[in-house]
């Protein structure tokens, strides 16, 4: 503590941590140095599926003790994990494959160590929708994930096709097919598929291609769909802006008329004549 009074016994504490450790999403190879010196420093694992981690800790001779942490016992098991953060273990989580807290448990428990100040450091490593977005080969300085599609994609796919950058989702491959026939033929779209396994492939081409492609060769694995970035409205003319904005956007007329002149920066009477003519 040197001379200093008022650096008090909170400097000399043992510091509650929690690691979240990615762990890799296909090959075993792909977990770092510190990843599995992290894992072996921890008091024990608080994993998605224990039987699915214990083939990564084998492979490198890691016995932690493990406790089961899915998206079922997030919120139940909150308190009892917290109490012994408290108490100066020192956990580590880790999900199935790729970084915990991406379409994986780990955000509620993070939110929670924040709040109560028990330090939290994350350990980077393999995330399958950056290995996609790399994979993909496309401009990656804009881009939306926007997770697993829902059931009825619809409305999230209208939206995505109108984002004008790329947008990265989750998808089933028995549904994959489904949802290449609801986006526009012409889109560009990419299929990034078992990323660092043996059937690595990630198929690029327009949404019609791909479809083409996905019926004669039923998809299998696991799937990150990419959708190519949509217009801007410099690419669109004033009655494809207007429309656009209505249809994707839900403006009325009035609104999207409005909307339309403010981005293309003309005079709003303007673009209202071309519609009240
Ligand atoms: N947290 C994980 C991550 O960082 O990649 C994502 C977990 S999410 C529950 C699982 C989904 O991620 C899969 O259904 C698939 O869409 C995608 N995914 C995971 N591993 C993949 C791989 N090796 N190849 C392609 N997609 C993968």
């Amino acid at each position: 503590l040197g001379s200093n009074p008022s650096a008090t016994f909170e400097s000399v504490q043992v510091q509650p941590l929690l690691f979240v450790i990615a762990t890799p999403i296909g090959n075993l190879g792909d977990v770092s140095k510190r990843a599995l010196e992290t894992l072996a420093s921890c008091d024990a694992l608080l994993c998605e599926d224990t039987r699915r981690s214990s083939i990564l800790l084998e492979r490198y001779g890691i016995k932690k003790q493990l406790i089961s942490y899915h998206k079922f016992k997030e919120k139940g098991s909150l308190d009892w994990i917290l109490e012994e953060l408290e108490a100066g273990r020192k956990l580590g989580l880790i999900s199935d494959a790729g970084t915990p807290c991406i379409n994986d448990p780990g955000q509620i428990l993070v939110e929670a160590c924040r709040m109560r100040g028990i330090e939290v450091q994350a350990v980077p490593g393999p995330c399958s929708l950056i290995q996609a977005l790399v994979l993909s080969g496309w401009d990656t300085s804009r881009f939306q994930f926007i997770g697993f599609l829902p059931k009825k994609p619809e409305a999230v796919l209208r939206q995505a096709m109108a984002y004008p950058g790329t947008t990265v989702a989750f998808e089933s491959p028995e549904r994959l097919v489904e949802t290449l026939k609801m986006i526009d033929g012409e889109r560009v779209v990419a299929v990034a598929r078992e990323m660092t396994k043996t059937f690595e492939e990630c198929r690029k081409g327009t949404a019609s291609e791909l479809l083409e492609h996905f019926k004669a060769n039923r998809p299998r694995g696991e799937i990150v769909l990419l959708i190519g970035e949509g217009p801007t409205p410099d690419d669109l003319s004033l009655e494809e802006l207007v429309e656009m904005l209505q249809d994707l956007h839900g403006l009325s007329l009035k609104g999207a008329i409005r909307q339309a002149a403010r981005f293309k920066d003309v005079p709003k009477r303007d673009v209202y004549k071309k519609f009240h003519n």
